[in-house]
């Protein structure tokens, strides 16, 4: 009967195959729970600056008769669908990075480009908080991945280190070698993370004081999209941090060797 055959085909397995199915199977409902979720979070993230919207344009239209009001309601318009659009955005590029298990652009990257071109997304924002952006000199170094890639997850790291600072403080951007391994790491003077709250923050939609991070436009995707980026680049991201004293977020990316790069000597003449 049934019974006896499914018998004979897991003692065929062993008990290491009938291990591997079970497993396989969770990991199967895992990664559809993880969707659902992902999906329930965005449309829940997505009601809140819509209902803001929704209500602030009712609003205004009441108030048509006051010109002062018209005008407080539409800047407040214009902040909540900034937020929006930064919220589409970062829905965008994780679906994105989620999407693709491979690198549609790779080539060798100057990682020293890399380090200028986030700088530079994000020096308005430095010089809005009267932070100082500070790099070190050039590296030479380079990896193996998508230059526009990693270049936003370097600029989400910046973006995060001047947005959880206070004014006239100092972000730092530097990168050096070790062991094989590239370390480009952004470090802060800022609010800091308790050990608790690290643990969670490359979460999708995790954020430690969502009150905070709504006046700063977070969306709680940033540092998700970063550890995606960094493991699609065969690397990973870790995060340092002290309460009150500062945080550091380093990509670690493997290091590309330089052997096409060799040079032949020119053999002596005379
Ligand atoms: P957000 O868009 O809210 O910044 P992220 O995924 O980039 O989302 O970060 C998740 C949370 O981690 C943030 O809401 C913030 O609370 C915390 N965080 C990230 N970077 C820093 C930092 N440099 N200093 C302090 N807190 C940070």
């Amino acid at each position: 009967d049934t019974d006896a055959v499914i018998d004979v085909r897991i003692g065929a397995l062993g008990e290491h195959g009938a291990l591997l199915l079970a497993d396989d199977l969770t990991r199967a409902v895992r990664v559809e729970e993880t969707r659902r979720d992902f999906v329930a979070n965005v449309s829940h993230e997505l009601k809140t600056p819509v209902g803001a919207i929704t209500l602030l344009a009712e609003t205004m239209e009441d108030a048509a008769e006051d010109p002062d009001a018209v005008r407080r309601f539409a800047e407040r318009m214009q902040t909540e669908t900034r937020r929006l659009s930064h919220l589409v955005q970062e829905i965008i590029e994780l679906s994105r990075v989620q999407g693709s298990s491979s690198l549609p652009d790779a080539k060798p990257v100057e990682i020293d480009d890399v380090i200028a071109d986030a700088v530079s997304l994000n020096r308005n924002l430095a010089l809005g908080s009267s932070i100082e952006l500070a790099t070190g000199a050039r590296s030479g170094l380079r990896v193996f991945g998508s230059a526009s890639m990693l270049t936003t997850a370097l600029s989400n790291l910046i973006s995060n280190a001047i947005a959880y600072s206070d004014p006239k403080t100092r972000v730092g951007v530097s990168v050096r070698r070790e062991g094989g391994m590239l370390e480009l790491s952004v470090k802060d003077e800022g609010i800091g993370i308790t050990k608790e709250h690290l643990e969670r923050v490359f979460e999708r939609f995790f954020r430690v004081d969502r009150a905070r991070s709504r006046t700063t436009g977070g969306s709680g995707l940033g540092l998700a999209i970063v550890k995606h980026i960094a493991t699609d680049h065969g690397g990973e991201v870790t995060a340092w941090s002290m309460p009150g004293q500062g945080s550091t977020f380093t990509l670690h990316l493997p290091e590309m060797g330089n052997t096409e790069t060799i040079t032949v000597p020119a053999s002596r003449s005379g």
